[in-house]
């Protein structure tokens, strides 16, 4: 490898990079697998994929997030930087495993307490124990509050009963459901005496030797668009009856009097604060994602480096990626993937530092932000994925659509990606109330109604003082030349300005939507109808937060590299990155008056620029994400 893209290599791995080299060498091992499947059956399909999860659990790799003292690896960072590399290969194994550690091991780790991990940890761990992550019902996903199963509290008999107390109360599409799962955490509404304390987990055995538990039914979802590998199910409880002991109790509890207690008071509050500590799975999908794109534009950009078609002379046709437009298709989007990739490492680091610090020593504005980092970059990196993914598919021609060049498998098993572990639109919406109430503990409690008449009212002038463009402005005047004119002075490459653009965007964003939202409240209408009103402008907002929050990792890695080839290189990934979104969003800038036409045609152009001056790099900046050649399969195109 050239010595620039191997130091570009060795910076992409980061921190982790022995990890990262043993799951490669697993996945490697196993690469007949990614063929084999093919040829499978369903059943067989989940079969082998279970197999391989087995075969992998004593690595060590799949259990690095868990206390050493259950068998872990004792480090949050490791274990997101694991799944991310095991995206490298078939991705029902990835799933499947995300559902097993940290679904299910995650639920008992972050809600149970001491009993629960003792109970259980050391089996999930090492496979023993299969289980699953049953929050999501048919009738409710996004709106985990709204859950219909119940676990009723009978004092009696000292149990919970679990009932799914509605037809669509079923969980649906549960991982690990339909064949192997033994145990699940149910996600139900709690009730104590006659009072509902809203949604717990509560541990649940849905299997004994293979057959479903006593009052649980489990029936299969069937054929899905891809990860066919993983056996998602339906699960009934009718008045399924566990010890009290199988409460996941670490932030509320039921006493030996049959109290309900918790250490949160507020229920509000209490929810946010259980489902945050669940965050680890959002960040590993988001990861994920970012890896499957990479594997992608391997192939596409690899392929075009050697693919011929058409040409000015007779008998001697053009390489694909020396046509302007192909450049276009793929360099920016290599660029993206660079920017989400640095973004990750930066949320991975978060995740790690506030997981593995003493609880009470971290700030519930912290832990805020930090799930709100987690859902914003999930969103972007896997709508990345998936438009990135069809892009290099089609830059393939009818070779891509062969299932040997990975492509079938990339886009159907990562299209739901955008939506499990979070719906992207919902968590966007979950960043949007974030900065509009400022992360702000005492606002945290508030759902989304009270949040619109919290910012309608109160707090208004307090938005619309954080996110005012002038004192913006005023930091902007300082960096760039050109005082009021900043925006058309500025050197068009120069770090600064794109910085400045995307910060201007989003402030002037996030002001509009408290504007609209007071505005609507104090014409009279209701907050739903005001919220749903401006929920276009919420979800731009919110997107143009985690565009910049993007931007500043790529721009910050950037700039702490030492002087040198690799950083100019870097530097110039990043500045097509900048310069490509502030393209694709020049219709806002020039309705808002950041873009005049002449500069709007100057950035396309710069654009167009220096995806001809990468072109010469595109093949390094894909081997420096270090696919292994045999994951990659796609040998004709690859060469
Ligand atoms: C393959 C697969 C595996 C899964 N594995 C598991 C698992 O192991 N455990 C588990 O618990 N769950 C699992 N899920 C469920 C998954 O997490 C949910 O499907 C997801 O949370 C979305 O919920 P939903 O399907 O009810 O969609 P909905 O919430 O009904 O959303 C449907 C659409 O409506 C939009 N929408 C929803 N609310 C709003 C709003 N307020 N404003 C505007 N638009 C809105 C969304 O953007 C979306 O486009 C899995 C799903 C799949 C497909």
């Amino acid at each position: 490898m050239d010595p620039v893209i191997q130091e570009i290599a060795e910076l992409l791995d980061g921190g982790h990079a022995d990890v990262r080299a043993k799951v490669r060498e697993e996945l490697v091992a196993r690469a007949a697998f990614l063929s084999d499947v093919d040829d499978l059956s369903r059943d067989e399909y989940r079969e082998r994929v279970r197999d391989l999860l087995l075969d992998m659990a004593p690595t060590g790799l799949s259990g690095l997030g868990f206390p050493k003292e259950y068998g872990g690896g004792g480090d949050i960072g490791a274990s997101i930087a694991a799944f991310e590399t095991l995206a490298m290969g078939d991705l029902s194994v990835l799933v499947k495993s995300g559902v097993q550690f940290g679904l299910f091991g995650g639920a008992i780790l972050h809600l149970g307490t001491k009993r629960h991990h003792d109970a259980y940890l050391a089996d999930v761990v090492s496979g023993e124990l299969l289980g699953c992550f049953a929050m999501t019902e048919h009738g409710h996903g996004s709106n985990v509050a709204e859950l219909g199963t119940t676990a009723t509290y009978d004092p009696a008999t000292d149990e919970i009963v679990v009932t799914t107390s509605a037809p669509d109360a079923y969980k649906d599409y549960i991982g690990n459901a339909a064949a192997h799962g033994e145990m699940a955490v149910v996600f139900a509404n709690l009730v104590v005496g006659a009072e509902r304390h809203g949604v717990h987990a509560v541990v649940v055995p849905i299997r004994v030797d293979g057959q479903p538990a006593p009052g649980v039914r489990i029936a299969d979802d069937g054929p899905k668009m891809g990860l066919n590998g993983v056996d998602n199910g339906r699960l009934w409880f009718d008045g399924v009856r566990v010890p009290r002991a199988n409460l996941l109790n670490r932030f509320a509890d039921i006493t030996d009097e049959g109290r309900y207690e918790s250490s949160i008071e507020n229920p509000n509050r209490r929810f946010f604060t259980m489902l945050g500590t669940l965050v680890q799975g959002r960040v590993s999908v988001g990861g994920a994602g970012i890896t499957a794109t990479k594997s992608a534009l391997t192939i596409a950009t690899r392929y075009a480096d050697r693919r011929r078609q058409f040409g000015a002379e007779e008998g001697n046709e053009m390489l694909l990626l020396d046509y302007g437009q192909h450049q276009r298709r793929l360099i920016p989007r290599i660029a993206r993937t660079y920017a989400l990739h640095f973004a990750q490492e930066m949320l991975r680091e978060q995740l790690h530092e506030v997981f593995s610090a003493p609880p009470e020593s971290v700030e519930t504005q912290t832990r805020r932000e930090l799930e709100s980092r987690a859902a914003g970059t999930k969103a972007l990196a896997t709508w990345h994925a998936t438009s990135t993914i069809q892009e290099c598919r089609e830059a393939c021609g009818g070779a891509g659509y062969l299932a040997e060049n990975r492509f079938a498998a990339l886009k159907a098993d990562t299209d739901v990606f955008a939506t499990f572990e979070g719906d992207n639109t919902v968590l966007l919406q979950l960043v949007a109330k974030g900065l509009l109430t400022d992360f702000a503990s005492e606002f945290e409690d508030l759902d989304q109604l009270g949040m619109v008449r919290f910012v309608a009212g109160l707090a208004v002038d307090t938005v619309l003082e954080r996110t005012s463009a002038h004192k913006l402005l005023e930091r902007v005047r300082d960096l760039l030349p050109g005082g009021d004119s900043w925006d058309q002075e500025a050197e068009i490459r120069d770090p600064e300005y794109h910085l400045a653009m995307l910060r201007f965007r989003e402030e002037h964003m996030l002001g509009g939507v408290a504007r609209r939202l007071k505005r609507g409240v104090d014409g009279g209408d209701d907050a739903a109808a005001v919220f749903s009103m401006v929920q276009d402008h919420v979800i731009g907002a919110a997107r143009a937060h985690v565009e910049r929050l993007v931007l500043e990792a790529f721009t910050g890695r950037v700039g702490g590299m030492p002087p040198g080839a690799a950083r100019d290189l870097l530097a110039q990934v990043c500045t097509l990155h900048a310069l490509a979104e502030i393209e694709r969003d020049r219709a806002w800038f020039m309705e808002h008056g950041r873009l005049t036409i002449q500069r709007s045609k100057a950035i396309s152009r710069e654009v167009g620029a220096l995806c001809r001056e990468l072109r010469a790099s595109a093949v390094g900046l894909v081997e420096a994400f270090s696919v292994p050649r045999e994951l990659l399969r796609a040998e004709d195109l690859i060469g």
